[in-house]
This record gives C-alpha cells, structure tokens and sequence, in this order.
C-alpha cells in the first residue's frame, strides 16, 4: 500500500485555497504588468551548476536545501528552489542582451528541504520580479515601488513593514568583512556551531542567523552602514530618498543580509509579524554580478520574490467565486433537454450548475448551497409549453420565460 499522506512539506491546495493563491498570483501579475514586466516561464528544473554557481557553495539552499538528483541519462538535475538563478539561465540562453532593459514576471513552485512549519514548505510557489540592466538607483526604487503596490492591492499595507540595507559594492563587502571577522572571532566560543562554520566560508551570513545567542553577539556587531564607501553610500541614499518620495515607509535594517551570496548594494524584505519565524512575505535586493558569474554579459539585475503561501494567511478574501445558475429540471425529459441547454448558455459564457439527481427540494437546496443567483426550473408542463421558469434566488421572485429566447433574461445573472 502506498502512503497516502502527501510527502512531508509538500500540500494539496484545494478550490477555496487556489481561490486565495489565485488573487494573490494575479494581482502581483496585474500590478507587474502596468509597470511594463511580461511574463516569463522556466523549466522547474535545471542543470545542478545553474543553482551550485550562481547562488554560492555556502548558501544554506546549495549546502541543505536543494532536491537534486541524477536523472537517467546521467544528468545532475536540481528542482530550482528559487526563481532568479532560472531566470538569469534564460537571459544568456536567449540572448536576450539585444533588449535590455528588460523586466520580467515569474510565478510558479519551488522546492526547497527544509523543516516544515506554518508557512514555510517544501513545495512551495513564489511571484517575483526581475529588472535586468538597469544599474541606476531608479532601478531599485521601481521594483520595491512595484512590491509596495501589490502588496498594496492585497490590503496588506499596514499589515508589513519595509526593511531595508545597502550591502555596498564588492570593495565596501570586502572591508566589512574583515571588521567583522574580527568582532565575531572575538566571541568565537560563544558562537552557534553554524556560525562558526560560516565564520571562515561565509562571515556576513552569520548576521543573518536565527540562534538566539548568535543574535545576542550580532546585535552588537559593527554595522555594515558605516563600512560603506562612498559610491555605495550614496546609491543607498538615493535609493532611500526615492522610495520616501513615493511615500513608502522603511525601517533600516542594518542585519539584513539575505542568504543569496550574489547579492550587492540594497537589501530589502517585507516583513509581518503575524507568521512568527515565517515573517518574511517577499525579499529582494540587486544582484549585479549574478549573470556574469553564469558566464553571461555582466548585466546589473535587481528584484524580488514573494511567497504565496504566506501572502495567503494574510489575505482576507480569495478571488471572487463567480455564482452560478442552477438548472433544475424535474423529471426524464426535462433532464435530456436540459443538458442542451447548459450546453448552450456555458457556451455563451454563463457560469451553469447542474443538478445532477435527486427531488425538486434536494436540488433547489444544492443551488442554495452552490450560491447560486438564479435557477431555471424546466419540468413537462413546461416543456410542453415551450417555457421554462425563472427564479432569482435572491429575492425569490419567479417568471415564466420562453425557452427559444432563454439568453435575454439571464444576462443580468452573468457572473
Ligand atoms: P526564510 O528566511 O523565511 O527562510 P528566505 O530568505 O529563505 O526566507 P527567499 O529565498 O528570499 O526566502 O524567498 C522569498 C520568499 O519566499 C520568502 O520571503 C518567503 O515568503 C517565501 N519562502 C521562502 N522559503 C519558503 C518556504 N520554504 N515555504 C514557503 N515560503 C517560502
Ligand atoms: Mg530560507
């Protein structure tokens, strides 16, 4: 016998959930493509390498996280556990340099390995955004203005709040971390066990960590801010001057590092506090040299994904459910009839539900439940008269209306 749970992290998402998955896809595609982004699609799968190099043997998703296996051809194949790598893949297989700047949208799962809790899966999907060749602060400002806005439409404004930091150019990286590898060796002993290892692969990450002691050490570290040099400064100023422009308030967040190693210059996530250790709802930042360490033309990128299943605790409504039309019929030859006419009206766009089986009671209370806005009763009597009866299920008012002409009364009930 197979197991007939789910495999641990992973989850069915049935019709009232996609409902909430599906405002929540769709109003981050809508609000993407007034700023001009279309719509990209990458395989769920790709060469191992396009994960491992770009984002950087240290990462917790290359060292824990990643579903990679062989396939039978002898492939090393990774499930992507983000979008950009994929996305940066697909910028150099196109030769997509000739349109630049180039702003794209991507929707769809992920796959990541690590412990299940609320709001945090194995599957999962993700809406995101890339900008790619734009190097200039307006690029940054723009997509967090596009992150703000669908978070916005959602009604989730007031329910996030903006962090943000400048991780600086790779010069300014370079000094903070020799700082900080002398502040954190200081305290080695003291350290996680984590972070002792990312201490000698990867300092920056330890700011990042979630151990209660290492926050403790790091909450007194040297802050990365006063590491800037001044061109990375004033591109962080620019970037902060524009988003409080727009009116989008931020707190400065001098921990915030992100786990992805290609990152540079600003750093940003919208957080809640509604989903305890799962607060981030979307991250991002610039990733200058992502794309030239693929092996591509050295093109600046900044973007930003989203979670959707975290956006979805915190929404109120799914997408609205159309209401349906119920058809009644009562009795053999009604039945027959009546699947033509379904047939008919679905092709006209109505939204029809059919009562399968069962009384007239039986049905009309399966029409309540559907939420239906109107019901068409069509029983001999009716048949033979060549009419049908119309019921709001509103207000409970009936007419009888000629079956030729059935459209016509029905088009204030199209959903
Ligand atoms: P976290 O710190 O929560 O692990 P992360 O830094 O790994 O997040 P990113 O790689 O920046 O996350 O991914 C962007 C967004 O995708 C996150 O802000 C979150 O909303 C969502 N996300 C990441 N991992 C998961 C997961 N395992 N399950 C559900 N959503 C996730
Ligand atoms: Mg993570």
């Amino acid at each position: 016998m197979p197991s007939l749970n789910p495999v641990r992290g992973t989850h069915d998402i049935l019709p009232d959930d996609n409902r909430r998955y599906r405002r929540v896809e769709e109003t981050a595609y809508q609000v993407a493509e007034r700023f001009g982004y279309g719509e990209i699609t990458t395989p769920v799968f790709e060469f191992t390498e396009v994960f491992s190099r770009t984002l950087g043997d240290t990462s917790d998703i290359v060292t824990k996280e990643m579903y990679t296996f062989e396939d039978k051809g002898g492939d090393r194949i990774t499930l992507r556990p983000e979008g950009t790598a994929g996305v940066a893949r697909a910028y150099i297989s196109n030769g997509l340099q000739q349109n630049l700047p180039l702003k794209l949208f991507y929707r769809g799962p992920m796959f990541r390995y690590e412990r299940p809790q609320k709001g945090r899966w194995r599957e999962f999907r993700q809406v995101g955004v890339e900008l790619m060749g734009v190097d200039e602060p307006t690029g940054d400002i723009e997509v967090i203005s596009l992150a703000y806005n669908f978070l916005r439409e959602l009604g989730l404004s007031d329910a996030v709040t903006l962090e943000i930091n400048s991780l600086g150019d790779a010069e300014t990286r370079q000094a903070y971390r020799e700082t900080l590898v002398g502040y954190l060796s200081s305290h080695g002993d003291a350290l996680s066990e984590d972070s002792r290892e990312r201490l000698n692969r990867n300092p920056l990450r330890v700011l990042d960590s979630k151990d209660a002691r290492d926050r403790e050490i790091v909450a007194d570290a040297p802050v990365l801010r006063d590491s800037l040099n001044d061109r990375s400064r004033s591109f962080f100023d620019e970037v902060l001057a524009g988003i409080e422009s727009l009116g989008i308030p931020y707190t400065l967040n001098p921990t915030l590092v992100r786990g992805l190693d290609y990152y540079c210059h600003t750093a940003f996530e919208f957080t809640t506090p509604a989903l305890g250790a799962q607060s981030a709802v979307l991250a991002g930042g610039r990733y200058d040299g992502l794309v030239e360490q693929m092996g591509g033309p050295a093109t600046p990128g900044v973007g930003w994904a989203a979670g959707v299943e975290r956006l979805s605790l915190l929404v109120e409504d799914g997408e609205p459910k159309r209401r349906p039309i119920a058809l009644v019929p009562v009795g053999d030859a009604a039945g027959t009839e009546m699947i033509k006419i379904a047939h008919g009206l679905r092709a006209a766009g109505f939204v029809i539900e059919m009562g399968y089986s069962g009384n007239l009671a039986k049905r009309m209370k399966r029409a309540d439940r559907l939420g239906a806005v109107a019901a068409l009763l069509l029983g001999d009597d009716e048949l033979a008269r060549g009419t049908v009866t119309l019921r709001d299920m509103d207000s409970g008012e009936q007419s009888e209306v000629p079956l030729a002409d059935i459209r016509a009364p029905l088009e204030k009930y199209r959903s």
